[in-house]
């Protein structure tokens, strides 16, 4: 098992596997975004390598993202691999959803049991509006082919202001009336290039449940408040689904935090807020052992920081969100 020097067990991975995606949202990346030559990025033997070891220090719970995952060569492979991995007891994945009407299935054959897909407003214009590509019935044919193939899913909402911060968010919360679905409204974080958009435009959790509760009607906490990851629950009065808030900015969540995270170019992020990262790709592609990449990572684990630095202005500008995974 990996501890980090306040005692929390870490044992989730987050797994970028690559920075590219087919769609430019505002609060990601900008649109004339430019991504890492090939060469930079973890090969799939990288990946495997990698994911050994993490399963070998206790980590359990495996989540691939992106940029965009689906558009990775073989994420159908990887993931059948990770899945197949000793110690891996989850395989789940965040997406846009725009390609997994005909990947859901076979993603699920191989071994994901849960996708969380992102789908900001129902609106086919504000979608385009805030994805700057993107159409949002692909994102619809998407989560019913994650359906149909039996995963388990989750839907996000990253919520800006002016741009899907009223109705929309009530267009949303109003499906978990007639669907089991957790919808996740996600607090907007700042990174390098575009934080000034970001946290002008931040919304927080107070503000959309009074949003929601002024037209849907009650919302109450669910089991008292405990997270469920990283959301706090609310429902509506007889839904099926529940509302999740993660609020990362205004109520981080740092102690129940057991995660980690790997970026496409093979980097050991330790906080999604700060920019304190450890190299593994230098010393995998030196010959490093297996027992020298383990213990890198375990030191790495144990310096994990506690705390953002957005109050103190403390910026991470290192990188972008696409290429770090959220
Ligand atoms: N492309 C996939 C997607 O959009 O779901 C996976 C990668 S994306 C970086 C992972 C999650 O981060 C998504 O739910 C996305 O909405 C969220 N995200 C992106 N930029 C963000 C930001 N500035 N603040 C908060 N969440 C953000
Ligand atoms: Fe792509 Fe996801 Fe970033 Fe949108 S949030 S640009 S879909 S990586």
């Amino acid at each position: 098992m990996s501890f980090d020097r306040f005692g929390r067990n870490i044992n989730y991975l987050r797994i970028s596997l690559t920075d590219k995606c087919n769609l430019r949202c505002v609060y990601c990346m900008p649109e004339d975004m430019t991504f890492r030559p090939r060469a930079e990025l973890l090969q799939d033997d990288e990946i495997f390598r990698l994911v050994d070891l993490f399963a070998g220090l206790g980590f359990h719970k495996f989540r691939l993202t992106g940029g965009e995952p689906t558009v990775r060569a073989n994420v159908v492979d990887i993931v059948h691999r990770i899945a197949q991995t000793p110690g891996v007891k989850t395989v789940a994945m965040t997406t846009n959803g725009l390609l997994l009407d005909r990947l859901a299935r076979p993603l699920a054959e191989a071994g994901l049991q849960r996708v969380n897909i992102s789908i900001d407003t129902l609106n086919p214009e504000k979608f385009k509006k805030l994805t700057r590509w993107g159409d949002v019935e692909d994102v619809w044919a998407g989560i019913h082919a994650a359906r149909e193939a039996g995963l388990k899913i989750k839907l996000n909402a990253v919520v800006v202001r002016g741009y899907n911060d009223k109705e929309d968010v009530v267009d949303l919360a109003r499906l978990t009336l007639f669907q089991p679905w957790q919808i996740r409204f996600i607090e907007m974080m700042p990174f390098g290039d575009v934080a000034s958009f970001q946290q002008a435009g931040i919304v927080t959790q107070e503000e959309l449940l009074q949003t929601i509760g002024d037209t849907l009607g009650p919302v109450s906490l669910v089991d008292g408040g405990a997270l469920d990851g990283e959301a706090r629950l609310y429902q509506l009065e007889e839904a099926l689904g529940t509302l999740g808030f993660i609020s990362s900015v205004t109520q981080p969540f740092c102690a129940t935090c057991s995660r980690a995270r790997l970026t496409a170019d093979g980097r050991l992020r330790l906080c999604l807020l700060r920019e304190k990262e450890v190299d593994l790709l230098t010393p995998l592609r030196a010959g490093a052992s297996d027992e020298e990449l383990a213990k890198i990572i375990e030191d790495g684990i144990w310096w994990k920081p506690w705390g953002h630095g957005l109050a103190q202005d403390v910026i991470p500008l290192n990188r972008v969100m696409s290429e770090i995974g959220g």
